[in-house]
């Protein structure tokens, strides 16, 4: 059985707690690994490597730590492959849906590349007679990322790399669950010439995080997972004065107005709602179409769609998608499939009792489909991160409007349509954090920042883009007159007494 310790130091590090838990292949159901869980002990082991390590780091000129993060992108670019089957086999999702996971990443490592240019700060020359003024961003010290099972290559590489390459030392927490792609990122950053003690995996659950979140110094948490732990980690966190920010869960709404291409709208709904067995923060949950022709027409066309929907096991490049990440989650999910039959909405594909030939204990599970959902449901209200796609009809664009804005979530939302006023009135008023025109998943780009709002985010800052620059450094501001100096010029004759 294979064992995931720690990474500290600059190498893998076993356990010492005594305390481990499985890691599963979800396509088959087996144990594959048993990742150790740190005790609080061992995070101060990391920390206290990663606070010797962290000024000649920072010292380091900000051309050269980006040096590595170039290196570092090619070593992924050569192991794409292997890390993409190692994420699967964790995690469930398909190989070439891991593919995406691991370059979503790597889009924020060849941000951080930019950290010289980043990094530059302010110059204001005469603010006052003989005063210059200027801004600096010095990195923060030792700063730590807890991160969620659904993303096991991407997340991590948001949180590390603005931070490394700001200066900074990190202490990465990553999801139990799929701990064997965040290690091996740990140490092809040293192989592309980080040094040692500038990024720390330790694995864990609740007793590390706690650990994290008491340490005075770790000075911010950048956290992403569901929003109670989000909510509870940002309370914990600045309670004790750290920079916190804190990503949480969703219920994303995709609005279907009468005019809109039905075809490529329900294109969308079946990758946004389906892809990844429905396991993203961003995931399309709630397909609203407006008016009943609209909703009708939407239903004669996704039905079948849903029906035919291809799962497989990981491995299988054909497949829409695999199973879920444990049977936990899986009995939990189908559990909200239970009680949205229970509180009356109509379910018109139903995919519990799905089960894969030849991979009979996989965690596997089919497309479900609701109708007819209502606003006061618990299955409309609750995050349910699988593959169910549930159906509110709105009467108008102001019903469908407020949906959305009224959710307690507000991490993503997307409208179709070919009428640009609607659009552009949409964009402008909903009360969501990122919005989609004819674009189901608006995941922005790792130059703009990501960040949900009301629930789904706690904080202020958001991830990548320059706000990470932000939340990685603090600034410091410098106000600076010399004396009057010597303005003559050279002196040609011989200097003597005068
Ligand atoms: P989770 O909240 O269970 O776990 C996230 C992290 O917190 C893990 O590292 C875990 O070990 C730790 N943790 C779990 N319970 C804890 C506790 N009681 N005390 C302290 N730490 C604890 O989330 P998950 O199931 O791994 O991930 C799925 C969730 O993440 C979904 O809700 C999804 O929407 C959300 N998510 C949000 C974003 C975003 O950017 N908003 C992105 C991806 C995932």
């Amino acid at each position: 059985m294979r064992e995931i310790g720690h990474f500290i130091g600059g190498k893998q590090v076993p356990g010492k707690s005594g305390r481990t838990a499985d890691v599963f292949q979800p396509m088959t159901g087996e144990v594959i690994a048993k990742v150790a869980l740190a005790s609080k002990g061992e995070l101060r082991e990391a920390v206290e490597n990663a606070k010797a390590a962290q000024p000649a780091w920072a010292a380091t000129n900000p051309q050269r730590r980006a040096r590595v993060m170039m290196k570092f992108l090619e070593l992924i670019a050569k192991e794409m492959d292997s890390l993409a089957e190692l994420l699967a086999r964790e995690h469930g999702k398909t190989i070439p849906d891991a593919k995406g996971d691991i370059q979503r990443g790597v889009e924020v490592v060849e941000f951080a590349c930019g950290i010289p240019h980043l990094l530059k700060g302010e110059f204001t020359e005469g603010a006052g007679p003989g005063i210059d003024m200027y801004s600096i961003r010095q990195p923060l010290g030792v700063v730590a990322g807890i991160t969620p099972f659904n993303f096991p290559a991407m997340i991590p590489m948001w949180k590390f790399a603005p931070a490394i390459a700001c200066g900074n030392a990190f202490i990465l927490k990553p999801s139990e669950r799929d701990p064997g792609v965040p290690m091996r990122l740990a140490e092809l950053m040293i192989e592309a010439g980080l040094p040692a003690g500038i990024l720390n995996v330790v694995n864990g659950d609740k007793e590390v995080v706690d650990a994290i979140l008491d340490d005075p110094d770790v000075k911010a948490v950048g956290f992403v997972g569901s929003s109670p732990i989000a909510q509870y980690v940002y309370s914990r966190a600045t309670a004790h004065g750290k920079r916190a920010h804190c990503f949480g869960g969703a219920k994303n709404h995709m609005i279907i107005m009468p005019d809109a291409d039905m075809d490529q709208a329900v294109d969308a709904l079946i990758g946004a709602g389906y892809g990844s067995a429905g396991e993203r923060c961003m995931a399309v949950s709630v397909a609203v179409p407006v008016g009943k022709a609209t909703a009708d027409a939407l239903m004669d066309k996704l039905v079948p769609r849903v029906e035919s929907l291809k799962v497989g096991p990981s491995t299988d490049l054909s497949a829409d998608y695999g199973p879920l990440v444990t049977k936990a989650h899986l009995d939990k999910v189908r559990g909200y499939v239970d009680l949205g039959v229970q509180e009356g909405a109509k379910l018109v594909v139903d995919g519990r009792n799905f089960k894969m030939q030849g991979y009979e204990n996989g965690f596997y599970m089919g497309g479900c489909l609701f109708d007819e959902v209502q606003p006061t449901m618990r299955i409309y209200k609750e995050e349910i991160f699988g593959p169910v796609l549930s159906v509110v009809r709105a009467k108008d664009y102001n019903d469908a409007l407020r949906l959305p804005s009224e959710h307690e979530y507000g991490n993503g939302v997307a409208i179709y349509t070919r009428d640009g006023d609607a659009a552009r009135d949409f964009a402008s008023q909903v009360n969501v954090g990122m919005v989609g025109i004819n674009v189901p998943i608006p995941v922005p780009l790792a130059y703009y920042t990501f960040g949900g709002w009301k629930a789904s985010g706690f904080g202020d800052l958001n991830q990548h883009g320059p706000d990470a620059v932000r939340f990685y450094t603090k600034t410091k501001t410098v106000t600076s007159r010399w004396p009057s100096g010597i303005k003559e010029g050279a002196e040609f004759s011989i200097p003597t007494m005068k």
